[in-house]
């Protein structure tokens, strides 16, 4: 990993100088960025332990440039002019993955829809397990290499991939505002399966279960982009 000096420099005063809460606040401060930081290492809440007890960006710093493909999908209800985000389905080069569904999607449309009446919605977990929007952009943040705290920086570069991507990506970019509001260090673009395979001629297999659940057909993307890869 090369690091300029001021990169150096940056990381030393990232690292010592963060503004040390005194006690008792140091405690809820501990908890809070244990909370936040737990949801980068997916699998690995010891990582996320010594992240916060070191209370650095050391670990942020090791995997930062790196680039990480994300296969993502959406299902959502579209009406000609607006999208609205029913649930998402994420999977990483690493092979962590992230699954939400909007608690707050329209459901009385959706409900009134019969196509997604039939495909999409019994698919879904039930209710209780949806989330409101903003925590599906923290997670998905977080989940995509997001900064975890102010003062730390992006673990990773994300990569975008969906099937047949466009409207997967507005609603992705919506959950954080406007085009301009995407976090840092996102591309402002996706990359679309549908036209890798078009130009190398590739034919990938038919999912076989949970087509229209976010997260499978997710998985679905990513197994195939590999087997592509591998031809
Ligand atoms: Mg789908």
């Amino acid at each position: 990993m090369q690091m300029r000096l001021s990169e150096l420099l940056t990381l030393a005063a990232s690292t010592f100088l963060v503004p040390c809460p005194r006690p008792p606040s140091l405690i809820a401060w501990s908890v809070r960025t244990f909370s936040e930081v737990r949801l980068h290492y997916g699998r690995r809440p010891g990582l996320a332990f010594l992240h916060t007890i070191v209370g650095s960006p050391v670990f942020v710093f090791c995997g930062k440039g790196k680039g990480m493909r994300i296969f993502f999908d959406t299902e959502f209800l579209e009406d000609g002019k607006t999208i609205d985000l029913i649930s998402i389905g994420m999977v990483r080069e690493d092979g962590e993955e992230l699954y939400l569904v909007n608690q707050e999607a329209d459901w009385r449309r959706i409900y009134a829809e019969p196509w997604l009446m039939d495909n999409v919605v019994p698919q879904l977990p039930p209710m209780r397990e949806a989330v409101t929007r903003k925590r599906i952009a923290i997670a998905v943040n977080a989940f995509c290499g997001g900064r975890v705290a102010q003062w730390t920086a992006p673990t990773f570069n994300p990569e975008f991939w969906a099937y047949y991507a466009d409207y997967d990506w507005v609603v992705l970019c919506q959950l954080f505002g406007r085009m301009i509001d995407l976090p840092e260090g996102w591309p402002m673009y996706c990359r679309d399966f549908k036209q890798l395979i078009d130009e190398r001629g590739f034919e990938p297999k038919k999912q076989e279960t949970g087509d229209h659940n976010a997260l499978e057909d997710a998985r679905w993307l990513k197994t195939e982009f590999l087997r592509l890869s591998e031809a």
